[in-house]
């Protein structure tokens, strides 16, 4: 029998060297509905299931050429989640770095079992609290840091490679797979080490690219307001402005609401195949409504990015049992939950 795939990557060495490369795929289901060509970069192709697996192999390999961690360190994360995930997955392959995660009561319980089987050490925080309140996941990591012989702070909002690792290799991929013809960018935001290392980087090589940063509805990073933090999107908003978020390059916020977020995101999974988180369904919704409010007539090349897996929220995004609890259940999704159920 002849062989008839053409140049399948090569064995690669470790978990490490299959980062990043990750597909775009056009949304031609959600898109055609919208007068854009809607494309997204599938994020949850990274091995952990998201984006984070790029910052965090960077954050490592950085410490480690400037000596700064040894194989007996703690790493201390205060993270939503997915950046304490890839950390732990990928220490095996640098230390063995122990990892303590200070993790919302926000996140999945999926994800909270796959940290534990990982053998992370977890401690919850109360979404509420404020980034400089005692209570909050920076304070209680900052103390565990500071307490705690041979430990470091890994602080994803403040550190300058969540930015490179996008403005350097993640915003390349992107102008070689689009041939440099993109109108749209649209990216969620929680450190803002995506949309600034992208449109930076991708701003300077196309001219007239255009920026959208989306953040759930009561969010405050766009407008540095305090209001309730209660959302219940995953890893994108805060109620604070992040350091290393630079606004000048976001020429545009749209605010989503959980119900659209989770009812887009279901939408992605069942018409396009492609199995997405709820901020995925965020940015999606996103960037139909901030193309088809400046199209015109035109139909734009809109890039989003799909930052992690469906299969982090079995008992949430993908439970129908959930969305109708927690009202999230819209006539689309409730039709097809009625058609499966007969
Ligand atoms: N979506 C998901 C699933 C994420 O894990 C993150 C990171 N918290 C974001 C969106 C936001 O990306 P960034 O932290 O780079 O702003």
């Amino acid at each position: 029998m002849a062989f008839t795939k053409v140049a399948p990557p090569a064995i690669a060495d470790s978990t490490i060297a299959t980062i990043g490369n990750t597909p775009i795929v056009r949304l031609s289901a959600v898109g055609n509905k919208a007068q854009v060509e809607l494309l997204a970069k599938t994020e949850f192709s990274n091995p952990s299931g998201s984006i984070k697996d790029r910052v965090a192999q960077k954050i490592l390999s950085g410490l480690e050429a400037a000596k700064k961690i040894k194989s007996t360190t703690t790493l201390v994360v205060p993270s939503s989640g997915n950046l304490v995930i890839s950390l732990a997955l990928l220490s095996p392959r640098h230390g063995q770095y122990k990892v303590i995660g200070l993790v919302p009561e926000r996140t999945s319980e999926d994800r909270i079992q796959l940290l534990k089987s990982l053998g992370v050490e977890i401690v919850r925080t109360p979404i509420e609290a404020h980034a400089d309140s005692a209570e909050s996941q920076f304070s209680i990591a900052k103390k565990i840091a500071t307490d705690l012989p041979d430990a470091i702070l890994i602080d994803e909002f403040a550190d300058a490679a969540n930015v490179e690792v996008h403005s350097q290799e993640t915003a390349e991929e992107i102008f070689i797979q689009c041939e440099g013809r993109l109108d749209v960018l649209v990216v969620g935001v929680e450190t803002g080490g995506t949309i600034t290392g992208l449109a930076k980087a991708l701003k300077a090589k196309i001219p007239g690219l255009k920026v959208v940063g989306v953040e759930p509805e009561h969010s405050s990073i766009q407008d540095g307001v305090n209001r309730s933090s209660a959302w219940k999107v995953e890893d994108i908003g805060s109620n604070f402005t992040p350091s290393i978020l630079d606004k000048s390059l976001v020429d545009a916020w749209v605010k989503v609401s959980d119900q659209e977020s989770y009812s887009t995101a279901r939408q992605i999974i069942r018409e396009e195949g492609l199995c997405c988180g709820p901020s995925s369904g965020s940015v999606v919704a996103a960037a139909v409504r901030y193309a088809n409010s400046v199209s015109k007539g035109t139909k734009p090349r809109v890039l989003t990015i799909l930052n992690d897996t469906g299969r982090n929220y079995s008992s949430t995004l993908l439970s129908d049992d959930w969305l109708l609890e927690h009202d999230l259940m819209d006539e689309t999704m409730a039709r097809s939950v009625a058609y499966h159920r007969h």
